[in-house]
């Protein structure tokens, strides 16, 4: 199972992919952290996205789909969760590929829809952990920087969050949204959600759906982790405390 979380910048995907991860036994993978590692690193793919994202545009699609891959095979997943990934029509019919490629069915998108306005004040407030890939919304200016819930390590306002570089990165999802969104729709791979609300209510709307899905479905794969449902038609179990409740 291949699960991607889509969704314009800021909406919540990391954390959404990080709860179902968690739920689901799974390992996210969230391509923005890879590419953030190759910068650090300062490989050839890290040095292009040094090009690419300083002014608000994306690493292409071919490095993108390189790591990705990478990091597919090397993991040998049987289930996984996409953060970041597909962001256009043309990433999402190579990461069918990829998936059939693999033996894994064809990736179910979870669209998390947010309104503008909302993306903005959020990524003002946004504060990123460059050691787990955690973040976190809080104060605009915090001195000394906020510490990491989730490994203790200083956070730090990530340079790409800036208002200006995030309405420019809108006008691009905008741009690739509709087709990215038939693409799923077409398939009846589409589960879309209101995310526009605390994390925890999102993810438990998330999991909602998919346990409708799989009920329409009907003769939903034993294999499948979103049918283990303990005591067959209980919902999957609560999730884990979200970014707003660990600070
Ligand atoms: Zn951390």
């Amino acid at each position: 199972m291949v699960l991607t979380l889509c969704g314009p910048p800021a909406s919540g995907k990391g954390t959404q992919a990080r709860l179902l991860g968690e739920q689901l036994d799974a390992p996210t993978l969230s391509t923005g952290r890879l590419i953030r590692e190759q910068q650090r690193l300062g490989t050839a793919i890290g040095q292009l996205a040094d090009r690419h994202l300083a002014d608000g545009g994306l690493l292409p699609d071919l490095p993108t789909q390189q790591l990705l891959a990478d990091w597919l095979d090397h993991g040998g997943h049987r289930r996984v969760v996409l953060d970041g990934f597909p962001r256009n029509v043309a990433q999402a019919g190579w990461l069918d590929r990829a998936s059939t490629d693999r033996g894994l069915p064809p990736a179910i998108a979870v669209w998390l829809r947010v309104p503008d306005d909302v993306l903005i004040e959020r990524t003002r407030r946004r504060w990123t952990c460059f050691h787990c890939g955690h973040s976190a919304v809080g104060p605009i200016e915090n001195d000394p920087p906020l510490t990491c819930a989730n490994c203790g390590a200083a956070m730090e306002r990530r340079n790409d969050d800036q208002v200006a570089v995030l309405e420019k990165r809108l006008q691009a999802w905008h741009a690739a949204a509709p087709a990215l969104q038939d693409h799923y729709r077409q398939d009846r791979r589409l589960i879309e959600i209101d995310a526009d609300c605390d994390p925890d209510a999102v993810h438990r709307g998330i999991v909602a759906a998919l346990g409708a899905r799989d009920r329409e479905a009907g003769s939903a794969d034993a294999s499948d982790p979103t049918s283990r449902r303990p005591g067959g038609d209980e919902p999957l179990p609560p999730a884990a405390p979200a970014d707003g409740s660990r600070g």
